[in-house]
């Protein structure tokens, strides 16, 4: 018996370049100009116009992007590759190495798919000033990038192959709790004080006139988190601080590119900001990890309810591998915009945090159009796009005037 490709496969295999194609094209998207206040400095109107320009056909193009990284599971699903690895392979002393093969492959494919859409993004960055990276630098970062993801990818897809072929009829709830507290709780637990690869290094945050902001703010609320700096320069001119750490021994991670750009009053607001996220993150990180589980056992479970024969045969699990990659695909769409109105609460809660412990809007809106000029934010977000993509953070409007009102009920 042998296994051929599905009668989907071949219009899908016409499908996928095009979809690919489209999110190539995308970055022609016409733009007209933002709706814009009219009490915004001349700077700022710039900065938002360039803002529009950069991000309006990125939103456009993810749409596509999604699409084209579903089509290509499914593609490879309906070509019976998995399948014909198996007959061929399945009995014999090969079985591992043609297993393993078989994933790399895959990983392989995703990652020359995606390879024209990232060259072209780099060159958009460069275009719009946010990298100054020559495309030497850009490929060896990309290719040092790696590693990681690859070691994550075997670990993960391995070793639920074996869950499956070990837990006979439970494999989907044993390996969504594998997979929740390996990719979920370990991290946490073990804390990222890891660089994420390679490229990036970390280290204390020098002296200076930000590091002397951060500390006596720190040292007001009592907080004495350790300060971090991690370097991105060489990388983009993009500024970023983050809370991190896990609960109880969190620390503060700020981009280098981040040091000449703020006043010492916007560097005490942002680090404001970051301490507000300390204050929800016991009830916020709790959330994230269980709703993390309900994906795992959702996506799993799916799969699990797909299977007309249980339990799976062995030569049968890569295919069920794949169908776990194209539900977890379809379950994160799902699920992305309940997401997205937890972390918005959770920015919220740190802005106003932030305005409460600084009492100072006029910092916090000077701040507000820097980042959004140096990292290219823009002023708003169609709605459409900001509930469907859940948007991480309120938008520029939104937290401009949250700081208004604010400043309007609480400073005479
Ligand atoms: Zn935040």
């Amino acid at each position: 018996m042998t296994t051929a490709p599905s009668r989907l496969f071949r219009p899908l295999v016409v499908l996928l370049p095009i979809v690919l194609l489209l999110e190539l094209v995308t970055v022609w998207w016409p733009v007209s100009p933002p709706v814009l206040p009219d009490d915004l400095p001349a700077e700022a109107v710039e900065g938002f116009e360039q803002a529009e320009r950069y991000l309006r056909p990125l939103i456009v193009g993810r749409f596509f992007s999604s699409l084209a990284g579903i089509l290509l599971v499914l593609v490879v699903l309906l070509s019976g590759v998995a399948a014909r690895v198996e007959e061929k392979y399945g009995g014999s002393h090969l079985r591992w190495p043609a297993r393993i093969g078989f994933l790399f492959a895959f990983f392989l494919l995703i990652w020359l798919a995606f390879f024209p859409s990232s060259w072209v993004h780099f060159l958009r960055n460069r275009d719009f000033g946010i990298t100054e990276m020559v495309w030497q630098t850009w490929l060896r970062n990309k290719v040092l990038g790696t590693p990681v993801p690859l070691l994550l990818f075997f670990g993960r897809w391995l070793i639920l192959f074996c869950l499956i072929a070990i837990f006979k009829s439970s494999w989907w709830w044993v390996g969504a709790l594998f997979l929740f507290g390996v990719f979920s709780v370990l991290p946490e637990w073990a804390s990222r004080t890891y660089p994420l690869d390679p490229v990036e290094e970390m280290a204390p945050l020098p002296a200076g006139e930000i590091r002397e902001a951060f500390e006596g703010l720190a040292a007001e609320t009592g907080r004495n988190l350790e300060l971090m700096m991690v370097n991105e320069s060489e990388r983009t001119r993009r500024v970023n601080m983050a809370l991190t750490g896990r609960i109880g021994r969190e620390y503060v991670l700020v981009t280098d590119t981040l040091i000449d750009k703020l006043t010492p009053e916007e560097a005490r607001v942002m680090l404001a900001h970051e301490l507000g996220h300390a204050v929800t993150r016991h009830i916020v990180i709790p959330f994230r990890k269980l709703f993390g589980l309900f994906g795992s056992l959702l996506t799993l479970g799916l799969v699990y309810r797909f299977q007309r024969v249980h339990p799976v045969a062995e030569r049968r699990i890569l295919s069920v591998l794949l169908q776990v990659m194209l539900a977890g695909h379809l379950v994160t769409t799902v699920l992305r915009p309940v997401q997205g109105v937890v972390s918005r609460y959770e920015e919220r809660e740190a802005d106003r945090y932030a305005l409460e412990l600084t009492r100072d809007p006029e910092s916090f809106r000077s701040l507000m159009l820097k980042l959004a000029k140096v990292n290219l934010e823009p002023y708003d977000a169609p709605r459409w796009a900001y509930w469907l993509y859940g948007a991480s953070h309120p938008t520029i409007r939104e937290r401009l005037e949250m700081a208004e009102r604010w400043g309007a009920e609480n400073l005479e």
